[in-house]
Parts: C-alpha cells; sequence; structure tokens
C-alpha cells in the first residue's frame, strides 16, 4: 500500500472526524484543536458516536484513556465497548462522559504523597489537541492524570501548561512586532531516538539486560567502534526488515517517521521524526520507543533503550531539536532575511541564551536519571555542563552588538539590532559541533542531553518555561519603552552582556572545558543526587508556580519521586550483580579452577611440566579471591542501602558507595571472562551480543 494511504490510517484525524462527525461538530471540534482549548461538553456525545463507529469500522473492540504516570512509560487499562442490554443481547457503546474523563484505579503510582491511598483516585482527562488513535485493536485517548485535589500526577499536564505559558508570552513579544494575525505560538520538537538492537536469545540468557536494561558485567572485545565502520553503513538485511515494519506501523498511528540509519557503536541505530508540536511530539516518541521494542521482538530481537547498555562503546541519547513556530508558520528561531526578521530572531536568541544561563540546573536536572547518568561527561555525550554553541558568524554577530562594534563588511558603523542586516548564517556552519550540549543549528535548538529512555516531556517543560519567564520579563520591558527600537537594542545588548558565559563553542570534551566552564561560573552537577535538589531550589519553586506549570507541592512531589526512582534503579542492579556474580560467575570460574587443579596435580605426579595449568591457576585464583571481597563488600551496602529509609540520603548513599562497590566487583569478574575457557562463561559475551545479529 502506498504510504500516503498507510499515513495516519489508525488515527481519528482531522479526515476522519470531517468523515464520521455531523458538520457543526467537526467545525467545532476542529476549533478546539487548533486553540488548545478544552473540549466544549456539548458535543462530546456526538464525538464519542462518530469515533466509536469509526474504531469499530477499523475492528476495535475497547478503549482506553491512555496516560504518561511519572513512572516515565505510558499506562492504559482496556475497556471493551460492550454493553449487556436486557434481552441477553449485547451492544457497542461509547459515552461522551467515557471519552472526556475516566477514573482509573491507579492507586500504585507513584504520586510522591500526592495522593494518600485512601484518597486514590486519579482522574484522566481527554487532551483534544493530540489525536485518538487505535493500538492493538484498542482506541487510545491521550489523557492528561491528575489527582482528585487537581494535583498532576503526569508528564503531560504540566507539559501542556508551559506550552500555555510559552504562548502566552510569545504571543506578547510578537504583537510589539506588529503581528496581530498570529493567534498562537507553539513549541516544536523533533526528537531523534537512539536505540541498540540484539539477538532475542541472547538476551534471554543475560540476567542484567533482563531486570535492567543494561549489561552489568562484560569484559571489550576486540574490535568496538573504532573504525567507525557502522556509522551510517548499509543495514543488515534482518535490521532492515525491522524498519521497514516499524515505520509502517509508525506510520499508521500518523507518526512522522522519517530518517533511520546505523549509529556510531556497533548494533546501535537511530530514528528520526520530522518535527511536529511538542505534546504530539512527546505523544508520539512514547509511542516510538513502545513500538521499536514490541516489533523488535517479532523479529527475534531485543531493542536495548538504555542510555549505557555496554561500558567501553558509546550510549544512547535522544537529541530533543527545539524551536517556536507561529500558527501563521513563522518559525522564531529562522533568522529571516530582512534586519526586521533578524531583530526578533535576535530577540528571541537572547531570550534562549538567557533562560539556558539562568536554569542551567533545571536542564541539567531534567535529564537526570540513574542511566544517563553514565553517559552524560563520558566524551561520548556532551558534559553534565550545560553550555550553548552558536558557531562563530552567530557569536560574532552578537560580540558586535555587545561591544557597539562594527560587523564584517560594515567597517564604519556600529551594529544596529533592526536597521543592519545579519549575514547568512550557513546551516552546515552551525552543526558542526556534535560536543555542545545546546547547539543552534540554523532554525532551532538541538539540546544532546536527553537520555535515550526518557519520555521528552521532561525537558521540555523546562524549556518553555524558562524560556516563557525570560519572554515575559523581555515583554514588560519593551510594553513599557517609549521607543520600542532603541529599547530592543539596549535588551539584547544587555542580555548578550550578561549571560555570554554560556556561549562556548569550543570542544566540550576537552578536559580542559572543565575548568573553564567553573572559572564562568557554570554550574557542574555530574550525578543524579546532585542535579535533581536543585528542583526544589525556593527560586525554582517560585518560577513554576509563577508560569503555572507546577506548584510547589508538585515540585516536591516531583523531587522525591525521581530521587527514589534513581535509588530504586540502581538497587535492582546492584541485587542482580550480587546474584550474577554468586549464582553464576563465581561458581562456574570455581568449577573452572578445579579442572586446572586436577589436571595440574595429574601432570605433577607423571612428572610432566604443567606451567599452563600452574600460572593460570593462581591468575584466576587471586581474581576469584578479588571478587569474593569485592561481592561480600557490595552485599553488606545492598543491606545498608535497605534499611536506609531517608530517600535524600538512600539517593547520596548510592552515588558514594554502592556504584563505587559496584564497579569494583565488576573489574575482576570481568578480568575472569578473559581468563576462562569460553565454554564455562556463563553468558553470552559482549562479542556475541554486539555483533550477534549478521
Ligand atoms: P540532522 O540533525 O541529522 O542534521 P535535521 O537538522 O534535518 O537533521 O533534523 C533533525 C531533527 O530536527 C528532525 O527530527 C527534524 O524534524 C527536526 N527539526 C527540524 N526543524 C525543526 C524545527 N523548526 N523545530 C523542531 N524540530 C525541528
Ligand atoms: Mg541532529
Amino acid at each position: 500500500m502506498p504510504i500516503t494511504d498507510v499515513f495516519a490510517s489508525n488515527v481519528f484525524d482531522e479526515a476522519k472526524m470531517k468523515e464520521y462527525l455531523a458538520k457543526d461538530t467537526f467545525q467545532e471540534m476542529e476549533k478546539t484543536i487548533r486553540e488548545g482549548k478544552p473540549l466544549n461538553p456539548k458535543i462530546a456525545e456526538a464525538v464519542a458516536h462518530g469515533m466509536k463507529e469509526w474504531a469499530l469500522s477499523k475492528g476495535a473492540t475497547h478503549f482506553t484513556h491512555w496516560f504518561q504516570p511519572l513512572t516515565g512509560v505510558t499506562a492504559e487499562k482496556h475497556d471493551s465497548f460492550l454493553n449487556p442490554s436486557k434481552d441477553h443481547s449485547i451492544s457497542l457503546e461509547f459515552s461522551g462522559k467515557e471519552l472526556v474523563k475516566g477514573e482509573p484505579d491507579a492507586s500504585s503510582f507513584p504520586s510522591g504523597g500526592l495522593r494518600a491511598t485512601f484518597e486514590a483516585r486519579g482522574y484522566t482527562a481527554w487532551d483534544p489537541t493530540s489525536f485518538v488513535f487505535i493500538k492493538n485493536g484498542v482506541l487510545c485517548i491521550p489523557t492528561a492524570f491528575y489527582s482528585y485535589t487537581g494535583h498532576a500526577l503526569d508528564k503531560k499536564t504540566p507539559l501542556l501548561r508551559s506550552m500555555d505559558a510559552i504562548n502566552t508570552q510569545a504571543l506578547r513579544i510578537l504583537h510589539l512586532f506588529g503581528h496581530d494575525d498570529v493567534k498562537t505560538v507553539r513549541t516544536t520538537v523533533g526528537p531523534e531516538q537512539e536505540y541498540f538492537l540484539i539477538d532475542l536469545e541472547d538476551y534471554k540468557q543475560r540476567k542484567d539486560l533482563l531486570y535492567t536494561g543494561r549489561t552489568l558485567f562484560g569484559a571489550p572485545c576486540p574490535k568496538g567502534q573504532e573504525l567507525e565502520d557502522h556509522y551510517f553503513g548499509t543495514i543488515k538485511t534482518r535490521v532492515q526488515s525491522f524498519m521497514q515494519e516499524l515505520n509502517s506501523e509508525l506510520w499508521k498511528l500518523g507518526v512522522y517517521a522519517k530518517t533511520e540509519h546505523n549509529e556510531v557503536a556497533p548494533a546501535q541505530f537511530e530514528l528520526a521524526p520530522v518535527f511536529s508540536t511538542t505534546n504530539i511530539a512527546t505523544d508520539h516518541n512514547q509511542l516510538t520507543m513502545e513500538l521499536i521494542q514490541r516489533i523488535a521482538k517479532r523479529h527475534g530481537m531485543v531493542a536495548l533503550l538504555h542510555e549505557k547498555p555496554f561500558e567501553y562503546i558509546n550510549g544512547s541519547g535522544k537529541h530533543n531539536n527545539w524551536s517556536l513556530s507561529t500558527d501563521t508558520g513563522m518559525n522564531l528561531l529562522e533568522p529571516g532575511d530582512t534586519p526586521y526578521e533578524n531583530a526578533q530572531f535576535l530577540l528571541f536568541l537572547s531570550a534562549v541564551i538567557k533562560a539556558v544561563d539562568e536554569h542551567q540546573d533545571l536542564l541539567r536536572l531534567s535529564v537526570a536519571t540513574a542511566g544517563n547518568d553514565h553517559r552524560l561527561g563520558a566524551n561520548e555525550a556532551p558534559p553534565a555542563i550545560i553550555s550553548m554553541f552558536l558557531g562563530d558568524e552567530l557569536t560574532d554577530v552578537l560580540k558586535a552588538i555587545e561591544t557597539d562594534q562594527p560587523y564584517g563588511q560594515k567597517k564604519q558603523e556600529r551594529m544596529r539590532v533592526g536597521i543592519d542586516i545579519l549575514p547568512k548564517i550557513k546551516k552546515d556552519a552551525t552543526d558542526r559541533n556534535r560536543t555542545s550540549p545546546f547547539a543552534f543549528t540554523g532554525n532551532k535548538f538541538e539540546f544532546r542531553m536527553p537520555g535515550s529512555n526518557s519520555s521528552i516531556a521532561g525537558c521540555n517543560i523546562m524549556l518553555n518555561t524558562a524560556v516563557a519567564d525570560v519572554l515575559e520579563g523581555f515583554a514588560d520591558t519593551l510594553e513599557k519603552a517609549d521607543n520600542f527600537e532603541d529599547m530592543l537594542h539596549t535588551l539584547i545588548q544587555t542580555t548578550i552582556k550578561e549571560h555570554k558565559r554560556i556561549i562556548f563553542n569550543g570542544n566540550g570534551y576537552d578536559d580542559s572545558w572543565i575548568g573553564e566552564a567553573e572559572s564562568r561560573g557554570l554550574l557542574n552537577l555530574p550525578t543524579t543526587p546532585d542535579a535533581l535538589p536543585y528542583s526544589i531550589k525556593p527560586e525554582n519553586i517560585e518560577l513554576f508556580e509563577r508560569q503555572h506549570v507546577l506548584n510547589k507541592e508538585e515540585v516536591y512531589s516531583r523531587y522525591e519521586i525521581t530521587m527514589e526512582e534513581y535509588t530504586k534503579i540502581v538497587l535492582i542492579e546492584a541485587r542482580t550483580m550480587v546474584g550474577m556474580a554468586r549464582k553464576d560467575i563465581l561458581p562456574a570460574v570455581s568449577k573452572y579452577t578445579q579442572s586446572l587443579a586436577d589436571t595440574l596435580a595429574l601432570k605433577k605426579q607423571t612428572g610432566v611440566s604443567a606451567t599452563y595449568e600452574k600460572a593460570n591457576l593462581d591468575e584466576i585464583s587471586s581474581y576469584l579471591d578479588k571478587a569474593y571481597v569485592a561481592l561480600k563488600d557490595l552485599e553488606a551496602k545492598v543491606k545498608t542501602l535497605e534499611e536506609t529509609e531517608d530517600f535524600e540520603k538512600a539517593a547520596n548513599y548510592v552515588r558514594d558507595a554502592i556504584l563505587p562497590a559496584m564497579s569494583t566487583l565488576r573489574r575482576p569478574c570481568d578480568k575472569l571472562e578473559t581468563l576462562v575457557s569460553a565454554e564455562v562463561w556463563p553468558f553470552p559475551t559482549y562479542g556475541k551480543l554486539l555483533f550477534g545479529i549478521i
């Protein structure tokens, strides 16, 4: 079937609405979507009816409110359309009430104390700006999830609020520039998703992958990514057929799957969609992650979305390409061709510069997870320090404005915002620095710190809120100005002066950058427990409340949940390591030493030389002893952690004691893997995992 027929065939989009809804209902619905308003309750019944008719025609049997609790994955609870009638027959029903609001008994989701269990009710409410779709025969209604008291229990609610905030403030600015025709400003996002594929049979034999999604043991194999022959290489047939099925399933759901290629590490791949509005991009990215995993299994493979599944090679990220665009089709981060467009661009650019500098902590903590800690700062991903790359051309323009100097050809005059024309900023000149965490790439910013596994809601909530707050300040200043042009120039100039420390065009992987960043006063928060406490700083709570994105209780609950999640994840890893060492590695190696010892004794008895057995037995036994000592130590620390009740103390203990003890256990075990016979090693090695798909 041609893509045009497949695309969105499982989505109740505007074309289907037009077909299944009466004209006035359709018009009302269109307005709701365009303006991002809640659904008018008067039309809910009619919309639900049309939706049901469409869903039944597609063979759907159930419906669900599809939501994104704070676990970071999506949740669903299916109800069938079935309704018993009096005469023992059945009818198929779906009411307006069922469409608009749900009450899943969802008391087991993390709520960080927002919902005492006796008040366990959580409600879900449809976000009509994200289309309803059919997945596995179930009509899925994208919803927000909140408590009885109205507190957000999910990732979608604050995301929508942050989009509202930036819309309000950006509109004020645009109106000052005379764009009275603009009705909405939305942030746009294109998330590039990285993942690994390994063979299902190998996966099943590794408890670490099974329980934690990453390898906790494993010696490097002879070949890693040094030849860079995997990057953009020809895609293997088995992977290609997986990708084909994935694309077609994503297209059916209206996801704009566009680019696919081999990534740098062996067995690593990337999928990039065409960008869309942030909340839709977020929903679609969740679906993409789900389908990548589901479809891989159909091809006898397992997709690893973990940020760092393997030591010694790159981990996986999710580049968050971000911009702002208007309903009239303007991209606000597009430099444009006229001085006037340039001025508007420079103002929005300054707003982002200021937002990123002032709120480094929030951006950093929005990507802080146990998994991503292994990636950031590991010379493969941006460091844990936030900085911005603008490229030389744009940096020179900003310098000219800041210092009242001429720019380029115009030798005599000073650079004036709104009067002078910006040089053409070449796209490829801005895309060269891959080491920057936050890079301007011609007409958008690319935030490269998010991990492959997380919802992109988190980082976009922070980004939108931070930029909205700065735009609010700008709008306040500009609205009061006697001379708009002069004030605009001054505002941009002062912003550059005050926030230029965040601009860094150099190599972010270079060790010297850490010292330099420190001298610039930039934050360096290497781990999750270093970063997360910044979320509850009074000025950050004030910011969230001021922009109506999260209130104090919501901020605190999220802080507690994410800190606890960090601890729980590492605790599971530590327990898995203990189990693998105790039950698999140490017994296997010990048994192997027995066969070496037997041979050695026999050879000695016979009087032949046994140099190999003796030397090997010595070396293996010494690493086995080391492994045992480390195992006992990790076991004791796990016990201490299990007895630590305070969630902050626990997270810090994980960072300071558990993680180091885990790597102390890993080292002798990995060494043992290289010393014993291949037959005795209890699970597939890195070589098998990374090069197993042929
Ligand atoms: P690359 O980074 O690989 O060179 P592109 O720059 O073309 O590729 O795009 C990367 C991602 O950025 C894609 O998902 C694309 O849709 C997205 N993107 C492009 N323009 C925008 C925009 N204005 N807003 C948000 N995302 C965008
Ligand atoms: Mg890119």
